[in-house]
């Protein structure tokens, strides 16, 4: 790349997340100019269909006007003022009563952060100040799940149960176990049902919570529907038997909806998809369709009371960001939710979902493909090397990125994430858009694998 191409600055000044560094100098970034739509446009002007919303992320698409404006006025009317010590704005009052209204019942408090990760260290102090607050100081101990995504910070990268974040950090500390991924397909003993299953990673649950002792367990924190660790749906009779471990030892419930909410899966949380009663939700990414950095914790009046009784007696609630709860953000989310409201974006989601569905589904034969899977407008599709045997490819990943570059080249913006590539449209993306996006991922995988 010449040195003062967009490419050749970018290697020579940047340094990006989760990206290999030495890999990233050698190929340069796909540099993205504009949006409209479903579509982004490289410097050259090449269309993408974003198959990935982003980071599964921009549920209007990449041109909404109306996100714009909502902006605009803001920052024209009050461009920022925080959260500390009472002060407040009138954007962050209304999203954290829109929000209240409209999660799952039993949710009552709002509690802002800037990204999924902060929200993530925020819930784990939250509930060790809410623990400290009732007088059981040694319940501080977080369940998460090998392949659970959760963030990327000290506190919420601990919670993430994948191993690639951990290397080289000390990750993850003490207080966090994991468990096992609930992914029927890669393992579930031959033979095994899926609530056979469940019933088996439901005893492993309670057999880690009475081997640390309940007093010590806090909460079970996972997502209703795996996303960044490669789209797993929950198998059958999952969530009422974890929950039901989880309620008779006192353990609370964190749904990690980063991903999920607001329309994902078809319904507007996955807590109603898979019907999980939360103690704690967890929101960002299409709170604002990503427009602006936003995360929510909604939560229950039983955490806020003790929180709030034990601030009396222990002192403030020492924790928060500047620009948490930012009006402009929040302002953006205001109507980012309007829109999803009022276009029935969460129905449109489901219709459009089951075409997604069904059209990865004619692959499920294919020799190469072991697992088609998801729900809604979330999907994945993991390639093997040895369908019989379930053996994924060599080197490790090899086949979807493989895949994910042969889309790339047809003009669609897919996710390799170990052997599977994940779809994650944005929200709006029609049926005539969702079939040029079907027919670009069978030509891909015409280039990989031959017609
Ligand atoms: N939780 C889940 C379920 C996520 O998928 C992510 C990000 O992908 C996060 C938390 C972390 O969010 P952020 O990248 O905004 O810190």
């Amino acid at each position: 790349h010449l040195p003062n191409s967009l490419q050749g600055r970018d290697i020579r000044f940047l340094m990006h997340p989760v990206t290999n560094a030495r890999a990233h100098e050698r190929t340069g970034p796909l540099v993205i100019a504009r949006g409209e739509g479903v579509r982004v446009f490289d410097e050259d002007g090449n269309a993408y269909i974003e198959g990935m919303a982003g980071l599964w992320s921009v549920a209007l698409g990449f041109s909404e006007p109306r996100l714009v404006e909502a902006a605009t006025r803001q920052m024209e009317r009050l461009p920022y003022m925080h959260l500390f010590s009472s002060r407040g704005q009138e954007p962050s009052i209304a999203l954290a009563e829109k929000l209240v209204q409209m999660t799952p019942e039993g949710l009552d408090r709002v509690h802002f952060t800037n990204s999924g990760s902060e929200a993530n260290d925020t819930v784990i102090k939250m509930v060790w100040f809410w623990n400290n607050a009732i007088g059981r100081p040694e319940k501080k101990k977080f369940i998460a799940r090998l392949k659970g995504y959760h963030g990327i910070t000290i506190g919420s990268g601990s919670l993430t149960g994948l191993p690639g974040n951990h290397k080289g950090f000390d990750l993850p500390l003490d207080f966090v176990r994991h468990v096992s991924t609930p992914h029927h397909w890669r393992e579930a003993h031959e033979g095994e049902s899926e609530e056979a299953f469940s019933d088996r990673l439901a005893a492993e649950l309670e057999a880690v919570i009475l081997a640390e002792g309940p007093g010590t367990v806090a909460a079970f924190i996972a997502e209703p529907l795996v996303g960044a660790g490669g789209v797993i749906e929950p198998p059958a009779g999952y969530w009422r038997k974890v929950q039901e471990v989880c309620r008779r030892h006192d353990v609370l419930i964190v749904a990690d909806e980063v991903i999920n909410g607001f329309g994902r899966t078809g319904r507007m949380f996955a807590c109603e998809t898979y019907d999980i009663a939360p103690d704690i939700l967890v929101l960002s990414k299409q709170i604002t369709s990503s427009y602006q950095p936003l995360a929510a914790i909604v939560f229950s009046d039983r955490i806020y009371q003790g929180i709030a009784d034990g601030s009396e007696r222990l002192g403030t609630f020492g924790h928060g960001f500047t620009t948490a709860g930012h009006p402009v953000a929040t302002a953006v989310a205001l109507e980012n939710l309007a829109i999803i409201e009022e276009r029935g974006l969460v129905e449109h989601a489901a219709a459009m979902g089951r075409i997604l569905q069904a059209g990865l589904r004619r692959h499920a034969d294919h020799p190469h493909v072991g697992e088609v899977r998801g729900t809604g407008l979330i999907a994945a599709v993991e390639f093997v090397e040895d369908k019989a045997a379930k053996q994924g490819s060599t080197p490790p990943g090899r086949l979807a990125q493989a895949v994910a570059a042969a889309a790339q080249r047809n003009g669609l913006l897919l996710r390799p994430i170990g052997e599977a590539v994940c779809f994650c449209p944005p929200l709006i993306i029609t049926e005539a858009e969702m079939e040029e996006l079907l027919e670009r991922f069978a030509r891909a995988m015409g280039e990989v694998f031959g017609a």
